[in-house]
Parts: C-alpha cells; structure tokens; sequence
C-alpha cells in the first residue's frame, strides 16, 4: 500500500515512511492509495473469525510488505490484548466499552500499534526516533504506556499544568525510561502550538528524527478500524445494522470507522457527536471548512477547534458533501446534557457513562427517536474523570484493579514556561545538540 499526502504536493510513501514522518512534508496528511475491498463471504463469517485473526487481515492490506507477517500478527495481538464488550444498556442501545485497555481509553489500541511499528523500524537504524505530542489527557496516557520500553524511541509528552485528571497525571508521570512527560504551565493549546513549532523547526529537523503520534500518524489512526470489526462481531445477527455514535474532537475515531464501512463492513449511519466544539456541524451545513479557538467542556478530549482528520472523510467521499451527509450525521451537545446523561442512565441502569461517552448517548437518544438501534461507543472509563462523574452520580466509582498501583508511584516531571524557545533550549541540550 502507498500513500499520497491530502495536499499533494508531496510524493507518495510507503507505510514505513508515512509511519515515521507522521505528517507529510507538505503538511498534508497521509491517505493510502487505494481502500481495500474485503470479501463479503469471509465477513459474513465474522462472528466466527477469532479477533486477533480479524485484526491481522484488516491490517495487513495497509501495512503491506513493511512488516512481516509473523511480526504483523505478533504486533495485532499485542495491540488488542484486552476486552471489547459490546453490552446491552437499553432496548435500543448497545455500548461498546472500549475502555478496557491498560490507560482505560479507545486510544490504548492506536497508540499499542503505533509504537510497535515504530519500535520494528527503529531496528535497523542508529539514530533514535523522537515522538513528540500534545496532550489535553487521553493521548499523553494511552502514549506512555504503549511506547514505554520500546527501543530506539524516545517519548515525550506536553501536558497543561492543573488541566488533566489525577489519574491521566499519574498515567502521564510515572512511566520513567523513555518516556518524559513536561508540564506546561499554559493550557493544551499552549501545548499544541510548542509541538508543532517543533516540527517546523529546520535545525532540530536536521538532527532528531520527530514524529507526532496524534491520530495524524497512519499508524495510531488506521488501526482504529478494528473497534468496529470488533462491535459488529459482536452485534446480534438477527438485528439490521445498527447507527453508530461516536463523541468526536480531532475526528480520528469516526473516520476509522467510516473508512471501515468504505472497505465492506455493513453499518448504518454514523454520528459525529460533539461537545459545544462542533466544527464539524458548520462543515456539514455549509461545506466550508472553519477552524474556531477551542472552549473548555466536561468531555476535554473533545474540546478541539480544528479537526485534523476531517480531510480525510472528505479524501474517503471524493470531497463529496452531499455523499458525506448521506453517511454522516453531526449533534452538538452541550455540558449540561452531558450531565444529564450521566445522571439519568445512572439512575435508570445504574451503568456509569464517561463525560464523553455521554455526549454520544446524547446524541444517539436524538437520532434513535425516528426509530432503529444503535451502537455507542464509550471511549474512556468514567474513573478517569471522577472530578465530574462523581459529583452528578453522588457515589464513588470503584477503582479498576489494573490501575491501583497507579496511585503507589512516584512522579516525575519536567516544568516549563509555555514558550517555544525554553522547550527549544531544553531538548537542544539534552538530546546532546
Ligand atoms: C480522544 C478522545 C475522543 C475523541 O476522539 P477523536 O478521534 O479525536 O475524534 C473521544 N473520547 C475520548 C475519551 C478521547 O480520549
């Protein structure tokens, strides 16, 4: 498989290389060439297929000749080696818990992936391969985790100063080796604007080989596919297919998963569903493409002003609006929805929604009034926001085993002013420059 840039004005890449850059040179993103078509007979096997086999042929077509089989299959294991329930939470929705990975959020299976693909190309090289990014919480966590102890790579991660959760920070800091977590006293966008200073800058480009592993990354964002796979095995075969909502901010997510109904899985309709920072609602009405400051909300790994993968929707439709709306759907949900929603599926299942989460409930309640079933995808764990749900709930929420020993490590990070030119003196000194 090749990929081309959105911008094309760059030359096509291999997986490798679109893996490694991250973003291309033009400053569009990666797209492959082609969307692979799957068999039909083989899908309607699905619910027989075992999930790492289903992993491995999705991926495959992607990855291509850049891995080898044995090592594609062994990273796919390694990639979704934790639970997707797809549970029951009312006559006509279905939630897929995506949370149940190591950092309890969706993003554990792009990062998992990215940092195995990354981790087999550093092999054969000597120079190292510096990842760098931006974190409002979510990716931060889900990147410290899935890259630690990968060799050949080094990781780190800027986070605004009192703006995550206790336990993204604890998630964030308390990895040590190769990964350094520096915390920006500024907020995420302050964060943001640092790293991609960073990859504009000529000198460190000349010196460190920088890669972003935001859903930008081929290798964080096609793997995302999976969830979907995942859900319609799982989905009741006598039921027609269901609508899919998912609490959308950088678009990542929903475009892996219509990339997926592009290649052959059969699913209804999909549901942007936002916080009040719903960029996407003025590009489906208007077809123009805005970028707005993004506003704080309850759901804060959605608070995103500019979504970066909303080219590659318009790339999957051939820049086809009306094809788009007949596919997509948006719905701006705001705060105070978000906590009804906590509030009342607490109180009728007593089931505990994530402020993200509920933003997809929200909006799946709307659309699911004219009739039909669907699917939520629930993409973190509500203990990763316990400041909020907690309050609306009035309980505590029971702490996960996996993550207790969180709370028992030390932390460790750096401390910086929001300003380009101290992060730039840091890294230059302590890469050796
Ligand atoms: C990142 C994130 C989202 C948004 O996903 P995108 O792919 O950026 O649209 C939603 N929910 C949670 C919990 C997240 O961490």
């Amino acid at each position: 498989m090749k990929y081309y840039s959105t911008n094309r004005q760059s030359p096509v890449v291999s997986f490798k290389e679109a893996a490694l850059r991250g973003q291309a040179p033009d400053k569009g993103l990666y797209f492959p060439e082609r969307i692979p078509v799957i068999n039909q007979q083989w899908l309607n096997n699905i619910r027989s297929i075992p999930k790492i086999e289903l992993a491995y042929q999705i991926m495959q077509p992607y990855v291509g000749g850049d891995i080898s089989a044995e090592q594609l299959y062994q990273i796919v294991t390694e990639t979704i080696d934790f639970d997707f329930p797809l549970t029951q939470l009312e006559e006509d929705i279905y939630v897929l818990e995506l949370f149940h990975g190591p950092t309890l959020a969706f993003k554990d299976v792009g990062a998992r992936f990215m940092s195995r693909c990354l981790g087999y190309f550093s092999h054969d090289k000597t120079t190292k391969t510096t990842v760098l990014v931006a974190t409002s919480g979510d990716t931060g966590g889900a990147v410290a985790n899935g890259f630690l102890n990968v060799e050949g790579v080094e990781v780190i991660i800027l986070y605004p100063a009192g703006k995550v959760s206790r336990v993204q920070e604890l998630q964030l800091t308390t990895c040590g080796n190769n990964i350094t977590a520096v915390r920006i006293n500024g907020t995420f966008d302050d964060c943001q604007q640092i790293v991609k200073e960073a990859f504009m800058d000529q000198q460190l480009a000349e010196r460190l080989q920088l890669t972003s592993a935001n859903s930008i990354n081929i290798a964080r964002w096609l793997p995302q596919q999976l969830y979907y796979f995942l859900a319609m095995q799982q989905w009741p075969a006598s039921q027609t297919a269901p609508v899919m909502a998912v609490p959308s901010g950088n678009l990542g997510n929903i475009a892996a998963g219509l990339l997926a109904k592009r290649s052959g899985l059969g699913m209804g309709n999909f549901i942007a569903a936002c916080n009040i920072n719903d960029s996407i609602t003025d590009f489906l009405e208007t077809g123009i493409h805005t970028s707005k400051q993004a506003v704080m909300t309850y759901s804060n790994a959605m608070d995103v002003g500019n979504p970066s993968n909303l080219i590659r929707i318009l790339e999957m439709y051939q820049h086809n609006l009306s094809f788009i709306k007949s596919q997509v759907s948006s719905s701006t949900q705001t705060d105070e929805a978000t906590i009804y929603a906590i509030q009342s599926v607490y109180e009728n299942n007593k089931y505990i929604l994530d402020p993200h989460a509920a933003v997809g409930y929200s909006a799946l309640k709307q659309v699911l009034r004219k009739g039909g079933k669907g699917v939520l995808l629930a993409t973190a764990h509500p203990v990763k926001f316990p400041e909020i749900v907690e309050k609306v709930i009035g309980t505590s929420i029971p702490i996960p085993e996996s993550i207790k020993p969180l709370y028992t490590l030390s932390q460790q990070m750096i401390d910086m002013e929001a300003s380009y030119e101290c992060f730039k003196e840091w890294i230059w000194y302590r890469s050796g420059l």
